[in-house]
């Protein structure tokens, strides 16, 4: 696992914010991306799935992945 498909325009700059734990921003603005690329992470210790999640979350969009998020 961890093989992640990248967007056409993706730099260093975006993969590196991308694959960032700790950058919210990115992670609000993609959420459904958010959740892929952090699917390893854990809810309430990734900052990015947490936001990701929350965004998702709040637009009713929210897919359960196998009972993974409590
Ligand atoms: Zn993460």
């Amino acid at each position: 696992m961890g093989i992640v498909a990248m967007p056409g325009d993706a730099n260093a700059a975006t993969i590196q914010t991308m694959l960032s734990c700790t950058n919210p921003y990115w992670a609000q603005e993609n959420p459904h991306r958010a959740m892929q690329v952090h699917i390893e992470c854990t809810v309430g210790v990734c900052v990015a799935k947490s936001v990701a999640y929350e965004t998702l979350h709040q637009q009713g969009k929210l897919v359960p992945d196998s009972g993974r998020v409590s």
